[in-house]
């Protein structure tokens, strides 16, 4: 998905337009209570197209002089997003800062759109004049108050976002992500996985945009790892503004098959650790929960039995996910990440027969009604089939779509699971009215 930043100064009215475009679909990174005031990534939806949108407003960067901050800002922007989207305040007028921002974006050649916010009525049209001497070219009026002009706006925007640069890499070549929080030993992973004996890295290493990808090859198996969090690239902005990594784990997530979340066995687990992990499940990549500095760690036998059960519990949406315990220090079981991964990435792209899903089905509903409603319909599932993988996608041809409760759909998944190995991938379900 493409990314869109919103810049400008504060109090022009940022995170209500932000709030304006995600409406209630909050990225789930953000969607815990208590972040609501923090909410600075979300998804938006125009035309059909769905982008990332952050309010690089709500980033904090500590207590610096305005001018600095929205420096800050813009260069977040215009390291990280497809489009900006520059807001003024039209009932202020034009300030020596937005001249200053509107320099840097201008010079960028990034696309920019130009909104001026608090165009509250149609008398005040005149104030927006003045920001065509931006240079920036057409001047959108908005009103994020009353959502007036958005439209427009958002139009621009979508026509501004570059076309989808497809990724140019085999479709063998298995697209891989290492995430985890800062410090839990991600560019060490790395660093061990690309040293190991029998992986061969490419010379070249292939860019798409601004991520630096690393192609390698073990064992005749193409891979190339897609960076994220700036670890290839640690400017001084990513390491004052960490929550911005986000943002590129987000974008990294997004172009992978294999996403391995990193966790600091020595630390444990913190809230972090799930957001981003919540995410790569929704998006439905494959996932595999390393679980690193597992030498740091004082063991007895139970160990790790119990760090195991933590891990289910305060991952429970990724249970399909297989665990590693190693050390990216120490290289103890770091061979087996790479195999894993082409395991894992099998599954994420495995069919099944149909005639053996719909056996499948019948033996599930002979064991386990299907659920009634209060009128009394039963759900009828006449015929199964998978429609996708990346992740495995099945259909369920049914007499009633409603009646399929998400109870009830965990228990086909986990049929399925016990008949297929899906491990490590996660599999999707729908009801379709036949
Ligand atoms: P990143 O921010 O996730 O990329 O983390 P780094 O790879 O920079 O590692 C953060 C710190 O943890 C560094 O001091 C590493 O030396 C240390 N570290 C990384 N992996 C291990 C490990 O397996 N065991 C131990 N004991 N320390 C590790």
């Amino acid at each position: 998905k493409p990314v869109v930043a919103i810049v400008g100064r504060p109090n022009v009215g940022k995170s209500t337009i932000f709030n304006r475009i995600v409406g209630e679909r909050v990225a789930i990174v953000e969607d815990k209570p208590g972040v609501t005031r923090d909410r600075i990534y979300g998804t938006g939806e125009w035309l059909n197209r769905e982008f990332h949108i952050i309010d690089t407003g709500g980033i904090d960067i500590g207590d610096e002089p305005i001018v600095r901050q929205m420096r800050h800002q813009a260069e977040l922007a215009i390291d990280e997003a497809d489009v900006i989207v520059f807001i003024v305040d039209g009932k202020e007028g034009l300030t020596g800062a937005d001249e200053e921002v509107a320099q840097m974006l201008y010079r960028s050649q990034k696309p920019v759109v130009l909104a001026v916010n608090k165009v509250d009525h149609p008398e005040m049209l005149e104030r927006t004049y003045d920001f065509y001497s931006l240079g920036l070219g057409e001047v959108f009026a908005i009103s994020g108050a009353h959502g007036r002009g958005l439209g427009d706006m958002l139009d621009e925007v979508h026509s501004s976002v570059p076309q989808d640069i497809e990724d140019d890499y085999d479709a063998d070549t298995i697209k891989m992500s290492v995430i985890g929080r800062p410090n839990v030993g991600k560019s060490s992973l790395v660093n061990t996985l690309l040293g190991e004996e029998r992986v061969i890295v490419s010379n070249v290493p292939g860019t798409t945009r601004d991520a630096v990808d690393t192609p390698f090859t073990r064992d005749d198996q193409d891979y190339v790892l897609i960076d994220t969090a700036g670890m290839r690239k640690r400017g001084k902005v990513y390491e004052t503004t960490e929550k911005y990594s986000v943002l590129r784990a987000l974008k990294a997530i997004d172009r992978s098959d294999v996403v391995l979340v990193v966790i600091d066995g020595y630390e444990g687990i913190i809230e972090q650790d799930k957001k981003i992990a919540g995410y790569a499940h929704e998006a439905g990549r494959a996932v595999i929960i390393v679980v690193n500095k597992w030498d740091a760690v004082e063991k007895d036998d139970k160990t790790m039995k119990r760090f195991e059960k933590e891990v289910r519990e305060s991952f429970q949406f990724l249970n399909y996910a297989p665990i590693l315990f190693l050390s990216a220090k120490t290289k103890q079981r770091v061979q087996h990440v790479l195999p894993t991964v082409k395991e894992v990435s099998e599954r994420h792209n495995m069919r099944v027969p149909t005639n053996v899903l719909n056996d499948l089905i019948v033996d599930a509903v002979t064991m386990n009604p299907t659920p009634t409603d209060h009128r009394g319909h039963r759900l009828r599932i006449k015929y199964a089939t998978q429609v996708a993988v990346g992740p495995p996608t099945f259909v369920l041809f049914v007499n009633e779509p409603e009646l399929l409760h998400f109870s009830y759909e965990r228990f086909i998944e986990n049929q399925i699971r016990e008949t297929f190995d899906f491990e490590g991938t996660p599999i999707r379900i729908f009801a379709r009215k036949k």
